[in-house]
C-alpha cells in the first residue's frame, strides 16, 4: 500500500479562505475585524519564526494584529499587567503568549491570567475543562487541527482505535481528548508506557508528538493507518522531519501527514479559526 498525503498547507489555505471571507462579511456590516494580540518574550529564534508567521496569517486574512515584543529581561509582574491591559481591550479578541517562557516567568501563571474568552491558545485550565466535559469552548490548536484535518479527509473516527504518542499539556493530552470527543477509544503513550511498540501496531489512528526525529519505525504501523506527525525536527543538514519514518511509514499507512506541510500550518490557521470564534461568539 502506498499511503495518500494529508495535505495539511492546502487543508490550511482552504481554512485561511473561509476565514478571510468571513471577516470581510463581518467588515461588511459594520463591525470591526477580529484582533489578535501576540506577545513574544526574549529572542529564542524558534519562536521568533513561529510569532512571524502568526503575525503575516493574520494579516492574510484581514485581522488588527498587535503585537508585543519584550525583552528576555521582563519581569512576570510586567508580563502579567500587559496580559491584563489586553483583557480589557474591546479592540482584542485573541491574547496568544507565545511558549516556552523565560524560567524566570512561570507559565501556568501567565496562563491563567488570560481571560478564558480571548485564550486562542486554548491552554487555560476551563478551556482545557469544557474539552474534558464533552463542551469545548476555545480548543487548542494543534489537536483541533489535526482533527479538521482528519475531517477534511472524510476519515472517519467513530469507533476507531486512536493511540496517541506524547502526553503534553499542549499536543498530546488534549489531542487524546478530541479524538475521545470523536468517538475514538484513545490510548496515551508517554515515556513509562512499557511497550510502546504494542501499542502503537494496535492503531488504526496513530498521533505521536514526541519531538525525536524517525522515533516511531515505519514497521510498527498498521496496515490501512491513518498517521499523523506532530513532530518537527531540526537535523544536522537543515532539513526538518517528523517523529515517524516516512518512507517506511507510507508502505503501510493508507493516510499520512508530511513534515513539513503537514500538521504545521493547520496549527496556525486553527489559531485565526479560534480568534474569530472568540469574536463572534464570546466577545463582551
Ligand atoms: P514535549 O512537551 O517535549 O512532550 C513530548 C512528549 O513525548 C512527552 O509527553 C513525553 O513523555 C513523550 N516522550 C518523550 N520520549 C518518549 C518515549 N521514549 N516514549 C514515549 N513517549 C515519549 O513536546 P510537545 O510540545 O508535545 O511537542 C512534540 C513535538 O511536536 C515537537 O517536535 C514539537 O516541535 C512538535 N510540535 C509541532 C506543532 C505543530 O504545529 N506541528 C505544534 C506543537 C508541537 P512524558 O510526558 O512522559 O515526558
Amino acid at each position: 500500500m502506498t499511503a495518500q498525503i494529508i495535505d495539511g498547507k492546502a487543508i490550511a489555505a482552504e481554512l485561511k479562505q473561509k476565514i478571510r471571507a468571513a471577516t470581510q462579511m463581518r467588515l461588511a456590516t459594520g463591525k470591526r475585524p477580529p484582533g489578535l494580540a501576540v506577545v513574544l518574550i526574549g529572542d529564542d529564534p524558534a519562536s521568533k519564526v513561529y510569532v512571524g508567521s502568526k503575525r503575516r496569517s493574520c494579516e492574510e486574512v484581514g485581522f488588527k494584529s498587535e503585537s508585543f515584543d519584550l525583552p528576555a529581561s521582563t519581569t512576570q509582574e510586567t508580563l502579567l499587567e500587559v496580559i491584563s491591559t489586553l483583557n480589557q481591550d474591546d479592540e482584542i479578541d485573541g491574547i496568544l503568549v507565545q511558549l516556552p517562557l523565560p524560567s524566570h516567568i512561570n507559565a501556568d501563571v501567565v496562563i491563567e491570567h488570560i481571560a478564558p474568552h480571548k485564550d486562542v491558545d486554548g491552554f487555560h485550565p476551563y478551556n482545557i475543562g469544557r474539552l474534558v466535559q464533552r463542551n469545548p469552548q476555545l480548543r487548542p490548536c494543534t489537536p483541533k487541527g489535526v482533527i479538521t484535518m482528519l475531517q477534511s479527509s472524510g476519515i472517519e473516527l467513530k469507533g476507531k482505535e486512536a493511540v496517541v504518542v506524547g502526553a503534553s499539556n499542549i499536543v498530546g493530552r488534549p489531542m487524546a481528548l478530541e479524538l475521545l470527543l470523536a468517538g475514538c477509544t484513545t490510548t496515551v503513550c508517554h515515556r513509562m508506557t512499557k511497550d510502546l511498540e504494542a501499542h502503537v501496531r494496535r492503531a488504526e489512528i496513530l498521533v505521536v508528538a514526541v519531538g525525536k526525529a524517525n522515533f516511531i519505525p515505519g514497521d510498527w504501523i498498521r496496515d490501512g493507518a491513518v498517521v499523523i506527525d506532530v513532530g518537527i525536527n531540526r537535523l544536522e543538514n537543515g532539513t526538518l522531519t517528523g517523529d515517524v519514518e516516512f518512507d517506511s511509514a507510507s508502505q503501510k499507512a493508507a493516510w499520512i501527514t508530511p513534515v513539513p506541510g503537514g500538521v504545521g500550518p493547520m496549527t496556525v490557521a486553527t489559531l485565526l479559526e479560534n480568534t474569530l470564534f472568540a469574536a463572534e461568539h464570546l466577545h463582551i
